[in-house]
């Protein structure tokens, strides 16, 4: 009987645990925050920010490729991909698309707005023309900001994925996107498809779709984005203070002369 009591939770425990689903115990968004570190919560000017992208434009040539109709957007949506090319840097990928090498989409020709890589931004289009990167005629073309992420031998994937987030962070402050609107490619189902909706970028996807480590990414973004945010109410805040210390001086230069006369100075 004794031994029965021990045997039957033992056994149970044992039967529950082979039969829980295999789940991962360590989330990757966890482990890379803490070899980034904390996104501080200090404001940082936007300007000096966008210096710190070392962003080079590099456009497709006007009329051209990718470039070739002339497609005005009003961004409203960042979509993050990764660009699955292990021998491309982003400076291939610019020149790749300079020269109209990359075939699809509904125009003929691929393109985005900026790949990044570990220690550099390229531009290959204005944001205020769609490209081709997404979901042919969808959403995701016709209103988002494409953002490649490069995977390049020797190409340091973290610092890409930082470089990135605060790209996005400098997008979201630039043109009034909100956080929701941070989209993996994933998001953006592909008419036509058998799997419409792409793994990619894959090494934020789990199992293929977004999960913890997406949205800690997309966190990521967010805390990168308030130190901008927190720099511009600052500067409303000190308006703000300036325009009320003008009134006031305004009110009692006033109120002097209004003595003044009455008394009979002036
Ligand atoms: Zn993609």
């Amino acid at each position: 009987m004794k031994y029965t009591l021990i045997l039957v939770p033992g056994i149970t425990l044992a039967l529950l645990a082979i039969s829980m689903p295999s789940c991962k115990t360590t989330n990757q968004g966890q482990v890379w925050e803490q070899e980034l570190g904390e996104v501080t919560e200090s404001p940082l000017n936007p300007g000096d920010a966008h210096k710190a992208l070392n962003m080079q434009i590099d456009l497709i040539p006007d009329g051209k490729y990718g470039r070739r109709l002339f497609r005005q957007m009003k961004p409203q949506f960042i979509t993050i991909h990764s660009t699955q090319n292990y021998t491309g840097d982003a400076f291939a990928h610019a020149k790749a698309l300079k020269k109209g090498a990359l075939r699809g989409g509904v125009c003929g020709y691929l393109c985005w707005h900026f790949t990044v890589q570990d220690d550099t931004v390229i531009q290959h289009i204005p944001t205020s023309e769609r490209g081709e990167h997404a979901d042919f005629d969808g959403p995701g073309n016709r209103y988002s900001i494409g953002i490649e992420m490069c995977e390049h031998n020797g190409n340091n994937q973290l610092a890409t994925m930082e470089r990135t987030a605060k790209l996005a962070a400098s997008l979201m402050y630039y043109h009034e996107i909100p956080v929701q609107n941070i989209r993996a490619h994933y998001h953006w189902p592909r008419a036509g498809y058998k799997t419409p909706n792409k793994n990619c970028p894959h090494f934020l996807m789990e199992d293929g779709r977004p999960g913890d480590t997406w949205r800690w990414f997309v966190g990521r973004i967010e805390r990168h984005y308030k130190r901008l945010q927190l720099f511009e109410d600052q500067i409303q805040e000190q308006k703000a203070k300036d325009a009320e210390r003008e009134r006031l001086k305004k009110m009692v230069q006033n109120w002097i002369e209004q003595v003044g006369e009455f008394i009979g100075l002036s």
